[in-house]
């Protein structure tokens, strides 16, 4: 198991409210007892409280969650989630500075059955798995609410009408909490996950989130994507849990842990042979009924014999079954093709120059030196249509610049050293 976690005030915020927490078990017992758990919350209210109401989550729910220890493992996630929500709800009323504060939670546990998770709010949990990236975690924001209702179509909610940042459920503001859990989801070797705050989601595209993950090791990919969201303004924290899977005993073989779901019956599948038997055997039963009752009663069992026929083809065509009891959740809510592209490569390049000319027009002093040859060597194998290196390699020039650029950011007395 292989881990980064980054969190960034970013650009526009006087402080960070998101906090992180990952918390590993250390033996083979404690995790096929508890799981390995990543978290990251994303706090709101004023002044200190959505700090508080973040790290309260970060604190509370591992521990409430080691703390439950005869539930099974997903009751034991539910409950640290409720009881986290009680105990920052309680300090809230307590304190009028603290009124009210909320925070997201997106809690996942890696166990010998799969992925599991609770969740509550709009930060997100990402799962990597082959060239599919699947957003495992449904957000708890208005404009999803709306559409998942049907009130406004994908179109109106894309077309950013409705403000994204409006969320219906947090841990805090309420004595009760409604929490969603999910999973057990596959796990193979070479997944990987993202948990991150609307800092990051809101700045990168779900697109891009696959392609970083698919081509770059966890540090990589959670700089990236901090550095990415901040040259896109960094309006918000941005916060990053990447992890991969590279022990094979962590893998799942159950079979419970699935992405796909029973589906609807599907008419269409009903072979067509035997809606022609069907329905040239009823009909016959039909006409032969007035003078040959016999026949017709033949014809008519014929016809009825082809017709469950088909039903249970239609029946036994439909994805895995569940017993209903051993899945949580409806996720994996959206999927998207993971791959590093052309287009990805050029935004990148396109980003290195506008970082060139701002640094030109303010003075900065950037070694370009040192990262010219990584350059060439990106345009190099993007020419030769290596997006995967090219991708590597240009995201790890805009870690380098980025590296230098928050250096004189620090050195810098004030604080308008950048402002991209
Ligand atoms: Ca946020």
């Amino acid at each position: 198991m292989q881990h980064a976690v980054l969190s960034d005030i970013g650009m526009r915020r006087a402080v960070n409210q998101d906090a992180a927490c990952v918390l590993l078990a250390e033996s083979q017992a404690g995790w096929e007892k508890y799981g390995h758990l990543f978290l990251v919350a994303d706090g709101m209210g004023a002044h200190a409280a959505g700090e508080m109401a973040s790290r309260l989550a970060a604190d509370l729910i591992p521990h409430q969650y080691i703390k439950q220890q005869s539930a099974l493992p997903v009751e034991a996630l539910r409950k640290a989630l409720i009881e986290a929500n009680a105990e920052i709800y309680r300090r809230g009323q307590a304190n009028v500075e603290f009124r009210s504060m909320g925070t997201t939670a997106s809690l996942l546990a890696l166990l010998p059955e799969g992925a599991v998770l609770a969740h509550v709010g709009d930060s997100r949990i990402y799962q990597l798995h082959g060239d599919q990236l699947y957003q495992l975690t449904f957000d708890h924001s208005l404009v999803w609410e709306m559409q998942a209702a049907g009130e406004v179509t994908d179109e109106t909610a894309r077309s950013g009408v409705i403000p994204k940042n409006v969320i219906t459920r947090s841990l805090g503001p309420n004595a009760t909490v409604q929490v969603d859990l999910e999973g057990p989801f596959p796990v193979t070797v070479g997944d990987r996950f993202l948990l991150c705050s609307d800092g990051l989601s809101g700045q990168i595209s779900d697109e891009e989130i696959g392609a970083f993950l698919r081509v770059l090791p966890p540090e990589k990919a959670a700089q990236i994507f901090v550095d990415l969201s901040n040259l896109r303004g960094g309006p918000d924290n941005i916060t990053a849990i990447v992890v991969e899977v590279v022990d094979p005993t962590i893998a799942t073989h159950d079979k419970r842990a699935t992405f796909s779901r029973r589906q609807p019956f599907d008419l269409s599948k009903f072979s067509t042979a035997l809606a022609v038997v069907t329905a040239v055997c009823l009909l016959a039963a039909l006409v032969l009924a007035l003078w040959a009752p016999a026949l017709a009663i033949v014809a008519g069992i014929l016809g009825l014999i082809a017709l469950g026929t088909g039903f249970v083809q239609v029946i036994q065509s439909r994805g895995p079954s569940d017993d209903g009891s051993s899945r949580y959740g409806k996720g994996p809510y959206r999927h998207f093709k993971a791959a590093a592209s052309l287009a990805l490569f050029e935004h990148l390049a396109g980003t290195m120059k506008a970082l060139r000319e701002a640094a030109e027009e303010r003075h900065w002093k950037i070694d370009w030196s040192a990262v010219e040859p990584t350059f060439r060597h990106a345009r190099v194998a993007a020419e030769n249509k290596d997006f995967v290196t090219a991708v590597r390699m240009q995201s790890q020039v805009i870690i380098e610049l980025m590296k230098q650029i928050r250096k004189q950011r620090s050195d810098a007395t004030s604080d308008s050293a950048i402002d991209l």
